[in-house]
């Protein structure tokens, strides 16, 4: 019988809260005006709605409301922050500096702008995930225009010492890009405190709807983009496009919400996600956590089982469970994850990795759950092919 499965998948997306929904459907019916409408109450109200999200994201993240700029998603927030500071910064030079797990759009974005004559060094991380802030500081040079090291790492939920990195950027006259989207709602996240000149977020990481995101941008000491769409000149220029209103309202409802959730949540998830890993390292061997325990999301695991092929271990969980075998856009590929490949995770070991991402909704009985299915599961692929187990390629 079919029945949905346990979603234990957060790290790829989230549901939108009910509330959230309820905050955004009068946007797209009754009070549907576009926010550029200065000439009438439907646009007017339109543009309230934008402004009130505004302040709500902002105080998420210590900010202030015109240091937000709304786009599509992380994706064009980090796309705008990152070449929009090459194209500002061109009488600095054109050197960036990024780390080796980070999520592919930084990745990607940086490796068509070394394409088009950037230059950009990838700094390597340590077996627990995490970039060395000497090291990272070496990377950054006189011509440095931009760097981008991501909040939390949406594999193995590694949390980066920002505020260090920061320091050593700001140190150096470079400016500090950080991807915060799996941070933001989830754990304490402060552009004030951490001393980033540019973050980007995305609301359907934090119960809020898909295609909707922000660019944080510094205003003192300023920090100037170059545009990379014009046209209506909205978000002060800098993203020109007609605003998304029920998805920016319902962003700013998930981020004032998140806020609220926020302290009591990170234990629960946490106390959840100790059970999780006690549950499955009592009922099976060779199971290993990737990346640092400590300096973590709450909310994540990230488990590779010995003698397991990761892509057979999903096949015989996707009905009851939604766990990744890694990062969402690799799956489907066999090619090893860029994440595990960063952390030197031996070869045969990596097959077997499953990243769990608990939720608001996620419970102690699901927890227990998921501990009776992995360890049946595992256990009956290693009898199914037992030769790998703790073996070497
Ligand atoms: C999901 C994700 C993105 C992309 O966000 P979109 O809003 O889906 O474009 C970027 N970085 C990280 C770390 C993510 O988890």
């Amino acid at each position: 019988m079919a029945s949905t499965p346990l979603y234990l998948d957060h790290q790829a997306t989230t549901p939108v809260d009910p509330r959230v929904v309820d905050a955004m459907l009068p946007y797209f019916t009754g009070h549907f005006g576009n926010a550029a409408s200065r000439q009438h109450a439907f646009g007017w109200h339109a543009d309230d709605a934008v402004e009130t999200a505004r302040h709500q994201v902002a105080r998420l993240i210590g900010a202030r409301a015109k240091e937000i700029v709304f786009t599509s998603g992380a994706t064009e927030a980090i796309t705008l922050a990152l070449r929009g500071a090459v194209a500002a910064r061109r009488d600095r030079g054109a050197h960036l500096v990024t780390v080796a797990t980070e999520h592919k759009a930084v990745l990607d974005t940086c490796l068509r702008l070394s394409r088009e004559g950037c230059s950009v060094t990838t700094v390597p991380v340590d077996g627990d995930g995490r970039v060395d802030v000497d090291r990272f500081a070496a990377a950054l040079a006189p011509d440095t225009v931009v760097a981008s090291v991501m909040t939390a790492n949406n594999e193995i939920g590694v949390l980066h010492p920002i505020a260090e990195l920061a320091k050593a950027c700001r140190a150096r006259g470079v400016w500090l890009h950080t991807d915060a989207v799996q941070a933001a709602g989830h754990v304490p996240f402060d552009v004030e405190a951490l001393g980033v000149d540019l973050a980007s977020f995305s609301a359907h990481k934090m119960y809020g709807p898909k295609g909707v995101g922000a660019l944080y941008v510094r205003r003192s000491p300023r920090v100037t983009l170059e545009p990379q769409t014009v046209g209506g000149g909205q978000e002060q220029g800098l993203r020109a496009g007609t605003v998304n209103v029920p998805g920016v309202v319902g962003f700013g409802a998930a981020a004032a919400m998140a806020r609220e959730s926020l302290a009591a949540e990170m234990p629960r998830v946490a106390a959840l996600r100790d059970r999780l890993l006690a549950g499955l390292t009592a009922a099976l061997d060779g199971v290993a956590v990737s990346g640092s325990l400590l300096h973590r999301l709450p909310h994540n695991l990230h488990v590779r089982f010995a003698g397991v092929d990761g892509e057979a271990l999903m096949t015989s969980l996707a009905d009851e469970i939604a766990v990744s075998s890694g990062s969402a856009c690799a799956s489907g590929s066999r090619e090893p994850s860029h994440v595990m490949t960063a952390l030197g995770v031996d070869v045969v070991d990596r097959w077997g990795a499953v990243r769990f991402g608990l939720g608001r909704g996620t419970t102690a009985a699901d927890i227990d759950r998921a501990v009776t299915l992995l360890a049946e599961r595992v256990t009956r692929l290693r009898a199914m092919a037992p030769v790998s187990v703790g073996g070497r390629a």
